[in-house]
């Protein structure tokens, strides 16, 4: 089965997110390099970050993904927004390199009224400006397409990806893959549109969210594994797709780690159940 972990606090230092994992069953995770709601980073010491990559590797929690802050916006209305984003996500990619990490979630941005067109344009233009030459992969992410968000359309995350001229990969969520009106019963339509447009590879991470929200809707609200209206089955349909096979999958649902750990155990359950009777 596919790497499994859910979204994780760095706050009480970065060994402990490992101890985390291991509680939880997870063998992956996510983590904010930053407040992902301001810009403060707080610089880590070398030697957490020495005892982090050890731990690491003896418990073997790989696939591990970061998320770039909320608030950076790449095509905001005002320049001092937007070269501010093109430095924290430098200063990330600096982070994670350190840190052994290569993927690197990011949200397109939000236009502000300047239009689709020109809201890409300066997506491209800001990614441009991004150091990735240490291998780091930045992940666009899927949307659900709440007031200008961008990435809602896929041919929007694909003009962007097909047109940077970084090599850039892609974050699928379910939740905003269902609330931009993408059908999850017909998964495999998506992915062959997919990779029409992109090519299947593109795809790195999948964060696995049921959703609160109406299909279509628009609206960005994450619900528990199965609990909302995509339902387990077809959560199970994406997670579980034989083309996305390695991707770590990450669950950004209103848990506690104990939530977390029950649906964790219940997908690796719901797996091997699938295995054993295949
Ligand atoms: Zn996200
Ligand atoms: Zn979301």
């Amino acid at each position: 089965m596919n790497r499994i972990g859910c979204h994780l606090s760095t706050s009480k230092g970065l060994q402990k997110t490992i101890e985390q994992c291991l509680k939880i069953n997870a063998d992956t995770f996510q983590f904010f390099p930053r407040n992902p709601r301001g810009s403060k980073s707080r610089l880590i010491p070398r030697k957490e970050i020495e005892d982090f990559l050890e731990l690491r590797n003896i418990y073997n929690i790989n696939d591990i993904v970061c998320h770039g802050a909320y608030t950076m916006n790449l095509c905001s209305d005002r320049e001092d927004l937007r070269k501010l984003a093109i430095r924290l996500i430098n200063e990330d990619m600096k982070k994670i390199q350190d840190m052994n990490i290569d993927k690197y979630v990011l949200h397109p941005g939000n236009h502000k009224k300047q239009g689709i067109e020109k809201g890409l344009d300066m997506i491209i233009h800001g990614l441009n400006q991004i150091d990735v030459s240490n291998g780091q992969q930045i992940c666009i992410e899927t949307m659900s397409g709440k007031g200008t968000e961008l990435g809602s359309d896929l041919k929007e995350i694909a003009f962007i990806v097909n047109n940077a001229k970084i090599p850039l990969y892609v974050c699928i969520d379910t939740c905003h893959l269902f609330s931009s009106g993408v059908k999850l019963d017909t998964f495999d339509e998506y992915l062959d549109e997919f990779d029409k447009l992109l090519g299947i590879d593109k795809i790195k991470v999948i964060h696995c969210n049921d959703s609160m929200m109406p299909f279509e809707g628009n609206k960005d609200r994450h619900e528990k594994f199965g609990k909302g209206l995509i339902g387990e089955s077809d959560l199970l349909d994406v997670i579980f797709s034989e083309r996305l096979k390695g991707r770590p999958i990450i669950l950004e649902t209103p848990n506690d780690l104990k939530g977390y750990k029950m649906e964790i155990n219940d997908i690796r359950g719901k797996f091997n159940e699938l295995q054993k009777n295949k």
